[in-house]
């Protein structure tokens, strides 16, 4: 997990992720009730690998990226620079 805990420091940048997150776990559990419970930045790291996924769609414009397998937030938007995505569920290939 290095490499991970690498990427979450020195890589993307930390509020893009945390907007993404604001909407994807809105309803979920909450955050600061995980990062309590487990107080490691890996942890952290691990909640944002797991937002990946093969589409996500531009929450301004409606841009749709896809890919074959889960990627991270592809920010800023091609089309209209927004960093904000959603992420689409897609039928199981
Ligand atoms: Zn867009």
């Amino acid at each position: 997990m290095g490499n991970l805990r690498r990427g979450h420091l020195l890589g993307k940048p930390r509020s893009l992720l945390a907007q993404a997150r604001a909407r994807r776990y809105i309803s979920g559990m909450g955050e600061k009730q995980i990062i309590n419970r487990m107080g490691l930045p890996d942890r952290v790291v691990t909640r944002a690998e797991r937002l990946r996924s093969r589409a996500w769609m531009c929450s301004n414009c409606g841009d749709l990226t896809k890919a074959d397998e889960p990627i991270p937030v592809p920010s800023p938007c091609a089309k209209c620079g927004r960093i904000l995505f959603e992420t689409v569920d897609l039928p199981p290939q």
